[in-house]
């Protein structure tokens, strides 16, 4: 099944308190999209398209691999998904099925076993699959004044990372129905679930945790450090 990776890297990440784009932010040297571009292809990925910040433009392709395809990305994370999948279209590799995996740049140290788990998931049939951890924490509901509202047990809850993989066709058909202004979704398998089509798991990995604040930063430092030791 040919395979194509989706990078989402065009937020600003405020979060981080960086002067740059977070997907430019430099972890052990190289920006966090490089990271997550590499981890796409090392999990068997063919091509991959990023779509980045129309101010930063320039600067991202400076840094990303010749063979890239780099987009512009709207002001939502849909809306940068959304124009990548329009670029990926056109792209070679028409015959049978198409895999999609959409990513998170934020995600700079996805082992690639995770990125070949989901396109396997894919090869066996699903339409769409997401890597998912289990909740550790107790987990609560609060009221408007922060006040413990209800527990909400935890067993059956999930995290949802990313790379999401989904058959081309079924990501473009809810894409397409998926307009409006109410349209705006935190990943792409709401995007698909709202469509109807059901979404299937696969184990996730703490590896592929999402860098939002300066924290998740200095521990992904930490880890790059840690394998270079070994
Ligand atoms: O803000 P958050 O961390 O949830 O963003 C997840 C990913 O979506 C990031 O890699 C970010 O660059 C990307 N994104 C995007 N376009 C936006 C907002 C976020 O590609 N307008």
């Amino acid at each position: 099944m040919h395979a194509v990776g989706i990078v989402a890297a065009a937020g600003s990440g405020l979060r981080l308190g960086a002067e740059l784009p977070k997907a430019l932010v430099p972890l052990g040297g190289r920006p966090l999209v490089c990271w997550a571009v590499e981890s796409l292809r090392a999990g068997g990925v063919d091509e991959v398209v990023v779509a980045v910040p129309a101010p930063q433009r320039a600067a991202f392709t400076a840094v990303l691999p010749g063979d890239v395809h780099v987009v512009l990305g709207g002001d939502t994370r849909t809306a940068s998904v959304r124009a990548a999948l329009a670029a990926a279209r056109g792209h070679a590799g028409d015959q049978g099925r198409t895999a999609v995996l959409v990513h998170d740049a934020a995600r700079p140290l996805t082992p690639p076993e995770l990125v070949a788990r989901v396109l396997a998931a894919l090869a066996a049939g699903a339409r769409a699959v997401v890597p998912v951890l289990p909740v550790v924490d107790t987990t609560v509901r609060v009221d408007d004044d922060g006040v413990v509202a209800a527990d909400v047990p935890r067993a059956a809850l999930r995290r949802v990372q990313t790379p999401q993989g989904f058959d081309r066709a079924t990501l473009v058909e809810a894409y397409g129905r998926a307009h409006g202004a109410a349209a705006e979704f935190t990943d792409d398998a709401s995007v698909v679930r709202a469509a109807g089509i059901p979404v299937h798991t696969v184990a996730g990995d703490e590896r592929a945790a999402k860098i939002t604040v300066a924290h998740d930063l200095r521990m992904a430092e930490l880890q790059v450090l840690g394998e270079e030791d070994r």
